[in-house]
């Protein structure tokens, strides 16, 4: 763990138990170069308890990124809880959690994230005032949404040519909070959707409600589309997946989707254009941030309308270095993070 911690720069990881409610909790805090480090909160089972503290240090230093190249003054951090099937109070269980987060005295602020709603933030928020997206505060779900569909169409301009989203294939992989919301956008603007998700009712519902075709989970990343929009949970992108891929761009809302930076170059030597996640999808935590900072929907919407902009930029970028657009958004983080 000490390795993985030197090599992605990770400052410090905290783990917690509470045996009366049964949480298994860990904290990484990725950077507190920007401000404090923000960073949602996952309740997801786990293989083993060395993957739980993985996740959380992979995707506490995306989140340093996502700060960093959002120009908000945060930094990363994650909290991952390991979901155990007989958890016997939930709210308990989050309460306890809160009283850690606390003890971390504001160098950590948690919020919605996977698995975990705004009620579950109510109950931290019982413990502690370093938390966001409570029923209060809101879902920063529908933001993320906005900011991945603003994203693809920058994408598709670069790649395809054009913004007009009309009759453009886009396969959602993932149809969750994010996901589904993001589906619902597509819809609206023309595009035809292929969707997939591990909860068969989520399928039927886009079917029903947004004329989406469903197509098997294992299938999706080798169906025919313009764009992939993984939308899921956890790295989709690796050596060989990325072989099976037949769309021109890979665009969407799922944190950490390579498994490695290499990825990014066997996408780009596939002539596939990469939106960097943690550039795409930072409307969730420009929502997240800017409410805890007591902002309104007026300063939202205006940093939320800068990620296109932003990921075309990246794009410019890649294209004139003629490198993927992921090394490019990595580069671009680390200067703002480390000079
Ligand atoms: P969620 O838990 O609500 O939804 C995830 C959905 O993906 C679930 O319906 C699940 O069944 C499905 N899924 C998981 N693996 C799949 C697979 N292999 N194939 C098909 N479906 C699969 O999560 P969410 O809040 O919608 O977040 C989705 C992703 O976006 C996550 O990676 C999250 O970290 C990231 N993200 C979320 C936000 C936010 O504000 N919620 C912001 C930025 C990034």
């Amino acid at each position: 763990m000490f390795a993985l911690m030197q090599s992605t720069r990770t400052q410090s990881l905290h783990l917690f138990i509470d045996p009366p409610t049964g949480l298994k909790a860990v904290v990484a805090i990725h950077s507190q170069q920007l401000g404090p480090a923000m960073g949602g909160c996952r309740y997801l089972p786990y293989a083993d308890d060395e993957s739980a503290m993985t996740d959380a240090i992979r995707l506490a230093q995306g989140m340093s990124y996502k700060a960093a190249l959002a120009g908000l003054p945060m930094g990363g951090g994650k909290a991952v809880i390991v979901r155990n099937p007989h958890v016997e109070n939930r709210a308990a269980l989050f309460e306890a959690f809160g009283r850690f987060v606390d003890t971390l005295q504001g160098r950590f602020i948690t919020a919605v994230d996977s698995g975990t709603s705004t009620l579950d933030m109510d109950c931290i928020a019982q413990a502690t005032p370093y938390v966001t997206s409570t029923t209060a505060s809101g879902d920063p779900s529908p933001h993320a949404a906005l900011g991945v569909f603003a994203g693809i169409r920058a994408t598709s301009m670069a790649r395809l040519g054009s913004d007009n989203l009309e009759g453009l294939r886009v396969a959602v992989q993932g149809l969750g909070n994010v996901g589904y919301a993001l589906a619902e956008q597509l819809h609206a603007a023309g595009a035809e959707l292929l969707v997939s998700d591990l909860d068969a009712g989520k399928v039927r519902l886009a079917v029903e409600q947004l004329n989406a075709h469903p197509v098997a989970h294992e299938a999706l990343l080798s169906t025919p589309c313009d764009i992939f929009a993984p939308c899921g949970v956890g790295p989709v992108l690796n050596g060989q997946s990325v072989m099976q891929l037949r769309c021109a761009a890979v665009a969407g809302s799922a944190n950490n989707q390579l498994t490695t930076l290499q990825v990014a170059d066997q996408l780009e030597n596939r002539g596939i254009l990469y939106a960097p996640d943690y550039v795409i999808n930072a409307g969730g935590l420009i929502y997240v941030a800017l409410t805890h900072r007591g902002e309104g929907l007026g300063t939202i919407t205006a940093h939320l309308a800068r990620i296109p902009s932003r990921l075309t930029e990246v794009f410019a970028h890649a294209q004139a270095e003629k490198r993927s657009p992921a090394r490019v958004a990595q580069m671009l983080a680390e200067r703002l993070l480390y000079g």
